[in-house]
């Protein structure tokens, strides 16, 4: 029956039955967003266009997003072939959404939590302590103390102090040690905030040896959007220094975390599987099988870019006359603000998919896509794409938005961020099943 309707009906039914959110641990279930099941021949693509399509007879063009969650499972098929002996860590910061987390923890992924909220979103969802690592390596006391009363052991460090506080709140945390990477090539760098260096290491295993707190591995973070392959190679090599310091200074280290770093987007400069090659290369050459260590990774943008795909309205145009020749500036209802943060800070520029029929070739002009805010900064990405004309109320299509858009966003200035959709294979509904709650 449901086959027989297009995905934009099932969404205007409304929500059936959202379950009620849950007022403790004890409650049956994480609160879902309601999802569409997707039936053999549709896709997310598709209620993209409905979507525009329905609104096109109406004023109301908020921005809106549809998440494929089908993809989750693509990504994490990919990962597992890719690195046969890395068990991911999903990176929660990059989209926390209860059905993306949910998907995961059927898929069976660890997670990467970093903050008390980020736990307990995950535990709630019924997900063992064993399987979280919590890798910030500079916590708020009271946030160990949580971790230490729900029995979340992992945790990184890369400092002195960070040793002093844990031996206090939570003695029985088993300490991963965090390294300095070098990244300067990769679109976020992580290694001025993070990372011990390797010539600290041996001091801080003996400080944490002193004050009776137990070191069971090695971690590092090559930076989010790693261009560079040698970065792991060389972060690997350095663990394996590391590793001989911690059995040297009596830890029992047995566990490697590779962080995240793994590109999202299919086109970017340095391949996913190239990447992998060099890092199992890496690990083979210095965590060779059967030396008994554990091998774990930090994904994030890996698994989340191709999940959302954003839809945005021209709600405002400039047509400006430069010495160069014409510029077109649009205003959009989506930015900075609300999911374009982290995109801005990308190297690459995001083209758009213009979805307007042009008879046939049009001309292109140099144009700028602003935000809805007052602020100037609020711009999606360079001030040059080279788009054809277009006009208020037209729609841009971006792909790949499923990484750091969405959990970046405010409502400055009023603006809140696009509406979301999720969807998912009807093969696959069986991934949203809640998991039983540990008692
Ligand atoms: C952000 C973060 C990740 C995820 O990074 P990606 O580049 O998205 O894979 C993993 N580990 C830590 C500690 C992080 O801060």
């Amino acid at each position: 029956m449901l086959a027989k309707r297009t995905c934009l009906q099932i969404l205007s039914e409304g929500p059936e039955s959202i379950n009620e959110a849950p007022k403790g641990f004890g409650s049956p279930r994480e609160l879902q967003e309601q999802v569409i099941h997707l039936q053999p021949g549709t896709s997310a693509w598709n209620l993209v266009q409905e979507k525009i399509q329905a609104l096109s007879d109406s004023v109301e063009r908020n921005a809106f997003m549809v998440a494929d969650l089908g993809v989750l499972a693509e990504q994490h098929q990919a990962f597992l072939k890719a690195l046969p002996r890395v068990t991911p860590f999903f990176a929660v910061k990059c989209n926390n959404s209860p059905s993306v987390l949910q998907v995961l923890v059927n898929l069976g992924t660890g997670f990467d939590c970093s903050s008390l909220v980020e736990l307990e979103q995950v535990l709630r969802m019924g997900v063992a302590p064993s399987r979280i690592i919590y890798a910030n390596t500079c916590k708020q006391i009271s946030h160990i103390q949580y971790a230490a009363s729900h029995g979340v052991q992992l945790m990184t460090f890369d400092c002195e102090e960070e040793i002093a506080k844990v031996a206090k709140f939570h003695p029985t945390a088993r300490l991963v040690l965090r390294l300095w990477t070098q990244d300067s090539e990769c679109l976020f760098p992580l290694s001025a905030k993070f990372g011990a260096p390797l010539a600290q290491c041996r001091h801080l295993l003996t400080v944490a040896k002193d004050l009776g707190v137990t070191v069971v591995g090695i971690c590092f973070h090559v930076g989010s959007g790693c261009q560079t392959p040698q970065s792991f190679h060389q972060a690997i090599a350095d663990a394996r220094h590391a590793f001989d310091l911690g059995l040297q200074t009596g830890h029992p280290v047995s566990l490697l975390d590779i962080g995240g770093g793994f590109p999202g987007k299919k086109d970017f400069v340095l391949p996913f599987e190239e990447m992998a090659v060099v890092i199992n290369r890496a690990l083979d050459q210095y965590f060779p099988e059967g030396s008994g260590v554990e091998i774990i990774a930090e994904p994030g943008r890996f698994y989340g870019t191709k999940v959302c795909t954003a839809a945005i309205n021209i709600i405002g145009k400039k047509d400006v006359m430069e010495q160069g020749g014409r510029r077109l500036m649009y205003y959009l209802n989506d930015g900075f603000y609300t999911s374009f943060g982290a995109i801005r800070r990308e190297k690459e520029t995001r083209i758009p998919h213009v979805v307007k029929k042009f008879d046939g070739k049009p001309l292109l002009y140099p144009s700028t896509l602003w935000g809805p805010t007052c602020d100037a900064f609020d711009r999606l990405g360079p001030t040059d794409i080279l788009l054809p004309e277009l006009h208020v109320g037209d729609w841009l299509v971006f792909e790949d938005m499923g990484a750091y858009t969405h959990t970046l966003s405010s409502n400055f200035n009023g603006f809140a961020r696009p509406q979301m959709s999720f969807t998912i294979p009807s093969e696959l509904q069986y991934l949203l099943n809640p998991v039983p709650l540990i008692p």
